[in-house]
């Protein structure tokens, strides 16, 4: 089979061969259709100096979200047949330990993920335990489910706050990247009425718009707080969400834009030396959550959405290559600003 692999800066990715897996018994094997270029693989492909990724080293295969067809079962497998459509998600835990036990699988001290502990999912095949691999029906495209992994990071987040989703009036998106309009599709798709939606691009703000009818702001241009709060009659609004990252200059907008008793939910990898002033967390009142990936019951419930069409999720997706055209997929995710979703057939 084929499987890409790193070979070195100037290289970049090679297509190479390698013998076929076989699943055990509670595996199956997968023939990949499908992957997305993530965010985080273009830091490692760029060698970009953010502590929290690692470079790729030589011999790496990148990659985490994979969706494809079931091509062989282990001999334990009851929920999957050969032939059927699933996507996968990108880690497991070891399905022993406290965490595991409680369905805290991404807490696990043992966590296993594609791309990070073993090769990535740039790959013919790959093999997948039972419990990661969820079937999807034939109407839905093999790449219409990839972005079922960060509609659960998103959907976590929201859930681990702690707030009653039923009674939320007024959400504010901060970055409109892949994940901020996931976000403000699912947002729409939660029943929340008004959805801020605020970037510094305009075209992302039309796609946000488009999606979500979210109300959009031009941070380069207005003040995000002042403008959210003239919309929400001088009182903010119920939750604020952080999803540009980096060191974007977001987080007291999305605080000063919050009414009293609102909920700041962090999804995006921040800055080292980011904070947040606590000043205003006390005088307002509000709560902080912090949220880094997902379990497997968020990946069911958001593959469930894709399914209902509550979200539409082609509607990111921007670029499509070929396997062997891996590297022109990563350099379009790196460097072209219209790029979304950069999904690669394998
Ligand atoms: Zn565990
Ligand atoms: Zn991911």
């Amino acid at each position: 089979m084929k499987i890409a692999r790193f070979r070195g800066f100037e290289e970049g990715f090679v297509i190479e061969e390698k013998p076929r897996p076989a699943p055990s018994d509670d595996e199956v094997l997968i023939r990949v259709k499908c992957v997305a270029v993530s965010g985080t693989d273009v830091y490692r492909f760029r060698k970009y100096d953010n502590p929290t990724v690692m470079p790729f080293k030589d011999g790496d295969t990148p990659g985490h979200e994979a969706v494809g067809i079931v091509e062989e079962v282990g001999r334990k497998v009851k929920s999957l047949k050969e032939g059927e459509r699933v996507v996968v998600q990108p880690f497991w835990g070891c399905g022993k330990c406290d965490n595991c036990k409680k369905g805290r699988e991404n807490f696990c001290p043992s966590i296993q993920a594609f791309g990070f502990h073993i090769p990535g999912v740039f790959s013919e095949y790959i093999v997948a335990r039972e419990d990661i691999a969820l079937n999807f029906n034939d109407e839905i495209d093999f790449e219409e489910a990839l972005p079922t992994h960060h509609m659960a990071v998103n959907l976590y987040g929201l859930k681990s706050s702690g707030i009653d989703l039923q009674s939320v009036n007024t959400a504010a998106v901060f970055g409109t990247g892949n994940l901020g309009l996931l976000m403000v599709m699912q947002l729409k798709a939660l029943g929340i009425p008004k959805i801020f939606a605020v970037d510094i691009d305009e075209s992302r703000l039309a796609i946000a718009k488009k999606l979500a009818g979210s109300v959009t702001i031009n941070a380069s241009i207005s003040k995000p707080d002042e403008e959210i709060r003239r919309q929400t009659d001088g009182i903010g609004t119920d939750i604020a969400i952080e999803l540009a990252g980096g060191n974007a200059p977001t987080l007291d907008p999305a605080l000063d834009s919050l009414r009293k008793g609102g909920t700041y939910i962090a999804l995006a990898v921040r800055g080292m030396e980011d904070g947040l002033n606590f000043r205003k967390i006390l005088s307002k009142s509000l709560r902080v959550q912090g949220s880094s990936t997902h379990t497997i019951k968020e990946m069911k419930d958001c593959l469930q959405m894709i399914e209902q069409r509550s979200v539409d999720t082609k509607e990111i997706i921007t670029h499509r290559f070929k396997f062997d055209e891996i590297n022109d997929a990563f350099n379009c995710r790196a460097d072209d600003p219209t790029s979304l979703y950069v999904v690669v057939d394998i």
